[in-house]
C-alpha cells in the first residue's frame, strides 16, 4: 500500500464510509451491523468493526477494509478506490498511480468528460438566466418553480444553436473526448466516416441528472415547444462511460439523508414529479425517469432503505410500469405500500393544486401492496361470474408467489380470496399452494468457533501495547507447540497471526475462511482478554492435547499386553506416568 494510501486509511472512519451506502445500527461495543450489499439476505449479518476498521459479512464471507468495501460497491479498482475515499475524507489528491495504463486512461477520461458536464451544466444555467432563456424561465415558473428550486437542481437551458456549446467547450477538450461525452451528435458521412459533431440539445429545457456523490454525468432535456418539428418531447444522454442509465436513480444524491432518517423511499415516475415534490419539503423522494426498475437500481436503493412508497402515474403506461417496478421490489423482500392519488392527478399537479399537506396525507394512507393488487384484479376483471374469479385469481398468483416470505403469501392469498368472495375448494387449493410454493430463504452462516479458540484470535490481534503481555503468551504458545494448536479449525489464522510482528492483523490473514474466523471472533469483543484467560484456554488445550496422547497410550498398553512384549510394555507404562504428571500439573 503505498504511503498515500496509508494515510487515508489512518483517516478514514469506515464506518462512517460504509454509512453513506447502507444502514448501520450499533450493534455490539465495537461493532456495527446492517444488511449485506454483496448478497441478499433478510436479517443483518453484514458487520463492521469501528476500532479495527474492517468489514465482514456472515453471510456471504467478503471481508475487507475500507478500501475493499469501496473497491467492492462502487465496483472500481483499488487506485480508484483510494480516491474515493480520500475525496469522502476531504483528503487533497496526489499524482495518481494506477495499476495499468487502461486503467489510467479509463479514469483520465472519466475525469475530463465530469468536467465537461460541469461545464455544460454551469453554462445552461447561464442561458436560462440570459436574454435566450426569457420563454423556458417563463414555462418553468408556469410550473411551479421558484429560482431557487431551479438553482437546486441546477437546471438550464439549451439555446436554439447547433454549435453554442460546441464552441463553448471545444477549447476545453478535443474531439474525440466531446464526442465520447454524449453532449453532442453528429450525422455518419456517405463513406461511413463521422461527420462534424453539433450540440445534441437545441430549445430544450436542461435537467443534469447526478450519480451518488452529486456530480453531473448526463442531462435529460425537455422540448420547449411542441409539435413535429420539436422532436421528442423528452430527450436524453446516451449511454458513456460515466452514464449507465438502469445504474441511476435520479436524485438519489439529495434524497438518501432523508431516506434514511424517513426509513422509506418515495418513488416517483417523472424527473419533474421528483422536482416538484422535494422542493415542497418532502426530500426523499427518488424517481425512475419513466421506466421500469432495473435490478441494480433496486440494488442500489437496498443500500439505503426496504420500504418503498410507489407514486406512479394513474394511467395505462403509468400502472404497467409500477407494476414491472412493484414486482421486482417484491421479489428483492421490499415492503411496498401504493399512494393513490384522487381524480387521476400526477404527484406534480397534485402538490402544486392541493398542497403538501394534503398530498402527505395522501402519502400516509398509500395501501398495501397486496390490497392494490387485489383492487387492481377486481376492476379488470368486474363481475361475480366464476370465470372472472379465476382471471382475477390468475392475474395475482404470480404476485403472491413472489413474496419471499410465507407469512406475507399466506395472508396475501386469504386477504385475496376473501375480497374476490372466492368460495370454490379448487381455487382455495390453488392459492394456497401458490402461497407454499416459495421456499424461505436459508441464510448461510460460517463454521462456528470454540470459546477457546475465540480467546486465542482475540489475544493474538491485540494491538495495544498495554495489553501485550496477553498476546506475548499466545504468541510463545502458539508459536513453540504448534502441535498442540493443529487439531483447531482456525490453526492456519493462528500461526499466521503469531509470526505478524507489528503488522495489523486484519492484513496478515489471506485466505478467506480464515478471515471469516477471525472476523467472527473479533466482532463481538469488548477488550483484549486479559493475560489469566489466555493462559486458561491455552492450558485447556494441553490438556485435550495430552488426555488423547494417554488414551492412545493406553491402546498402545493394552496391544503390548496381549503381545507379551514387555519392554515396549515398560517404555510405554513410563511415558503414560509422565504425561498423568503433567496433565495433574496443568490442572493445578
Ligand atoms: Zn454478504
Amino acid at each position: 500500500m503505498s504511503e498515500f494510501a496509508q494515510s487515508v486509511k489512518q483517516q478514514a472512519d469506515i464506518v462512517k464510509i460504509v454509512e453513506g451506502y447502507i444502514r448501520l445500527r450499533k450493534a455490539g461495543a465495537q461493532n456495527y451491523s446492517g444488511l449485506c450489499p454483496f448478497h441478499k439476505e433478510k436479517s443483518p449479518s453484514f458487520s463492521v468493526h469501528a476500532v479495527r476498521q474492517f468489514f465482514h459479512c456472515f453471510g456471504c464471507g467478503v471481508s475487507g477494509d475500507v478500501f475493499s468495501f469501496v473497491g467492492k460497491i462502487e465496483n472500481v479498482g483499488f487506485p480508484e478506490a483510494v480516491r474515493i475515499v480520500a475525496q469522502k475524507c476531504g483528503i487533497p489528491l496526489p499524482k495518481r498511480e494506477y495499476s495499468s495504463p487502461e486503467e489510467a486512461a479509463g479514469a483520465r477520461l472519466r475525469g475530463k468528460l465530469l468536467d465537461l458536464h460541469e461545464a455544460a451544466a454551469s453554462w445552461f444555467e447561464e442561458q436560462l438566466r440570459g436574454p435566450e432563456g426569457a420563454l423556458a424561465r417563463e414555462y418553468l415558473a408556469g410550473r411551479g418553480l421558484t429560482p431557487e428550486g431551479i438553482k437546486t437542481f441546477r437546471i438550464g437551458y439549451a439555446p436554439d444553436s447547433f454549435n453554442a456549446l460546441r464552441d463553448r467547450l471545444s477549447g476545453v477538450a478535443d474531439n474525440e473526448t466531446l464526442r465520447a461525452s454524449g453532449l453532442f451528435a453528429w450525422k455518419e458521412q456517405g463513406d461511413g466516416s463521422q461527420g462534424p459533431i453539433y450540440d445534441r440539445f437545441r430549445k430544450r429545457i436542461t435537467f443534469p441528472i447526478s450519480n451518488e456523490s452529486g456530480r453531473v454525468i448526463a442531462f435529460t432535456a425537455r422540448a420547449l415547444e411542441t409539435g413535429e418539428k420539436a422532436g421528442a418531447k423528452y430527450i436524453n444522454s446516451p449511454e458513456t462511460p460515466l452514464y449507465t442509465k438502469g445504474l441511476i436513480l435520479f436524485n438519489l444524491d439529495k434524497a438518501k439523508t432523508a431516506i434514511r432518517q424517513a426509513e422509506f423511499a418515495l418513488l416517483v415516475e417523472g424527473q419533474m414529479d421528483c422536482i416538484s415534490v422535494y422542493l415542497r419539503g418532502i426530500q426523499n423522494v427518488i424517481a425512475t425517469s419513466g421506466t421500469a426498475f432495473t435490478e441494480q437500481q433496486v440494488a442500489i436503493l437496498k443500500r439505503h432503505t426496504s420500504n418503498v412508497a410507489v407514486n406512479f402515474d394513474p394511467d395505462t403506461a403509468g400502472a404497467n410500469a409500477a407494476e414491472k417496478s412493484i414486482a421486482l421490489l417484491t421479489e428483492e423482500g421490499f415492503t411496498i405500500k401504493i399512494v393513490t392519488l384522487e381524480d387521476g392527478l400526477d404527484p406534480d399537479r397534485y402538490i402544486r393544486e392541493r398542497g403538501v399537506e394534503a398530498y402527505t396525507a395522501a402519502v400516509r394512507a398509500a395501501r398495501r401492496q397486496s390490497d392494490y393488487l387485489i383492487e387492481r384484479a377486481r376492476q379488470m376483471f368486474p363481475g361475480a361470474s366464476a370465470e372472472q374469479k379465476v382471471k382475477a385469481m390468475n392475474f395475482l398468483l404470480p404476485h403472491i408467489r413472489r413474496m419471499p416470505e410465507k407469512l406475507s403469501r399466506d395472508q396475501f392469498a386469504a386477504d385475496a380470496a376473501q375480497k374476490l368472495g372466492i368460495d370454490s375448494a379448487v381455487l382455495r387449493e390453488e392459492i394456497r399452494h401458490a402461497a407454499l410454493k416459495r421456499r424461505d430463504h436459508i441464510e448461510v452462516r460460517t463454521a462456528s468457533l470454540t470459546e477457546v479458540e475465540r480467546v486465542l484470535l482475540r489475544a493474538l490481534a491485540i494491538t495495544d501495547p498495554e495489553h501485550e503481555e496477553a498476546r506475548r503468551i499466545a504468541v510463545e504458545a502458539v508459536t513453540s507447540h504448534p502441535a498442540t494448536f493443529e487439531g483447531l479449525g482456525s490453526f492456519p489464522a493462528l500461526q499466521s497471526l503469531a509470526m505478524r510482528g507489528a503488522q495489523d492483523p486484519m492484513e496478515m490473514v489471506e485466505d478467506q475462511a480464515q478471515m471469516a474466523l477471525l472476523a467472527e471472533a473479533l466482532m463481538g469483543e469488548t477488550g483484549p482478554p486479559s493475560t489469566d484467560t489466555v493462559q486458561g484456554a491455552i492450558s485447556s488445550l494441553q490438556k485435550r492435547k495430552i488426555e488423547s496422547e494417554i488414551r492412545n497410550l493406553r491402546a498402545q498398553i493394552a496391544e503390548a499386553e496381549r503381545r507379551g512384549d514387555h519392554i515396549e510394555l515398560a517404555v510405554l507404562t513410563q511415558q503414560k506416568l509422565d504425561l498423568d504428571r503433567v496433565l495433574r500439573k496443568l490442572h493445578g
